[in-house]
């Protein structure tokens, strides 16, 4: 039985594991956190959206944020002092930008995210996980008739290649979601997204692990991996603080600190965290709160209902690795959601609120690493970005199979790779 050991206990190394498990693999999984998902996969907008597969390096995006330079409440925000760090990446994002680049990257992550779709759903049907499901689809709100028609264009573009989608009213949108009565008066209209679905990220990989324990996989958490130790051009061990774990194959599913593992095997990643900030309050108080996800497309913040809370996310920060929420970014999501939503000041009490924030790994594409590497038995499963958890259930079954030799189910053309 071929032992592979997956680094990194987030929503894709879980599901890595559990694909490689049902091949038939040994596997063991490593992370220093003292459980499944306390990192990025912790708190996330918890959508499963096929909808927002268009990276962040698109047309017009330098732009915006050269304009939002030190505004503290600005959607994206640049810290100066992470320049030095991100030249690299800063220029393969620049590149990116532009209207083919972009419709590439999307095209890729659509594929990708409708792949992963339908294995979630597999997943399912086929184990009993409570994770807070919810199928009613995603409502993305505007109040601009320009960018209403720039995201209409968008989901045309993808519809092409099976992303699907109705433009609603103003009066369809209180119609589909009542809690939308509010802010009505203020909306051009909006973009539903009827297969988007919601559930607690955190829930369901924990419940995934639990499945791949149960049939004898392991799970070494507290153990930090220092680095991988090398014979013959393979990886022999993996080096922890608990100490080495022999394999036969590696994926290093590290989130934002892949890249820093395989930077003294030569092997450059281009991923850079990306902090986004969520908040997480008991519904109850509101009788009437949202049933569907809501995108504010203009305020940049999703309201999420997750079974019996609602959670407010957004905020992209590029400030390094420190995963510290700023209560400036999240002040400034709960004040944006009380403008479009009144009801939602009811739920929200500080002294019981969940602040969160995590790094979304990000590549300069927007389109995430799955597969080998120059070492002939390490590969990668990182850099999903806004998208892992969409793409956590595909991204792992497709790097199993290619770990197990077998023909990924779908076409990997458009995605970035390390061998290339
Ligand atoms: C505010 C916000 C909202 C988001 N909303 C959505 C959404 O609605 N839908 C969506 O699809 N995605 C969303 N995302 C993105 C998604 O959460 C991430 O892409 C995803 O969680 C990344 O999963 P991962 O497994 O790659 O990384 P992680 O979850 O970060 O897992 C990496 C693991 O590696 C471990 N690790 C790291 N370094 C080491 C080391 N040296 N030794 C041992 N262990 C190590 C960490 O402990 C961690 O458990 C959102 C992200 C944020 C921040």
């Amino acid at each position: 039985m071929p032992r592979s050991v997956v680094l990194g206990a987030g929503a894709v190394g879980v599901a890595t594991a559990f694909h490689l498990q049902r091949l038939g693999h040994d596997v063991t999984v490593i992370d220093r956190q003292p459980g499944a998902a306390l990192e990025t996969s912790f708190g996330n907008g918890a959508v499963i959206h096929a909808s927002e597969v268009e990276p962040w390096s698109q047309p017009g995006m330098p732009l915006k944020i050269l304009k939002w330079l030190g505004r503290e409440d600005a959607p994206m925000l640049l810290r100066p002092s992470a320049l030095p760090h991100m030249w690299r990446w800063g220029v393969g994002f620049l590149r990116n930008c532009t209207e083919a680049r972009f419709h590439a990257n999307a095209r890729a992550n659509l594929r990708l995210a409708l792949y992963s779709l339908a294995s979630l759903q597999e997943i399912r049907r086929a184990l009993a996980i409570e994770y807070d499901c919810a199928t009613k689809g995603v409502i993305k709100i505007y109040r601009d008739p320009a960018a209403l028609e720039a995201g209409r264009r968008n989901s045309t573009m993808l519809a092409g290649h099976g992303l699907t989608f109705a433009v609603l009213s103003r009066d369809e949108c209180v119609a589909r979601e009542p809690a939308l009565a509010d802010t009505a008066a203020s909306l051009c209209g909006a973009l539903y997204y009827e297969r988007d679905e919601v559930g607690d990220c955190h829930k369901f990989v924990q419940g995934l692990a639990a499945h791949v324990a149960a049939r004898g996989g392991r799970f070494l958490y507290g153990a930090t991996v220092r680095n991988l130790a090398l014979s013959g051009g393979r990886v022999a061990a993996v080096e922890t603080t608990a100490g080495p774990v022999e394999c036969d194959n590696v994926v290093a599913a590290m989130g934002s600190f892949t890249p820093a593992l395989l930077r003294p095997l030569g092997i450059d990643l281009p991923i850079y965290p990306v902090k986004g900030v969520s908040v997480t309050v008991p519904a109850a108080p509101w009788n009437d709160a949202p049933s569907h996800a809501i995108i504010d497309d203009g305020r940049m913040f999703g309201l999420i209902r997750i079974g019996d809370r609602l959670r407010a996310a957004g905020s992209a920060e590029i400030a390094g690795h420190d995963a510290t929420p700023s209560p400036a970014r999240a002040a400034a999501i709960v004040a944006k959601v009380v403008e479009t939503f009144p009801g939602f000041a009811r739920c929200h009490r500080p002294e019981t609120a969940l602040v969160w924030a995590g790094l979304r790994p990000v590549t300069p594409s927007g389109v995430g690493y799955m597969g080998p590497t120059r070492c002939a038995n390490l590969y990668v499963n990182a850099g999903h970005g806004h998208l892992g958890w969409t793409m956590s259930c595909g991204a792992g079954r497709l790097v199993a199979d290619i770990v197990a030799g077998r023909q990924p189910a779908i076409d990997l053309a458009g995605f970035p790779s390390l061998v290339a």
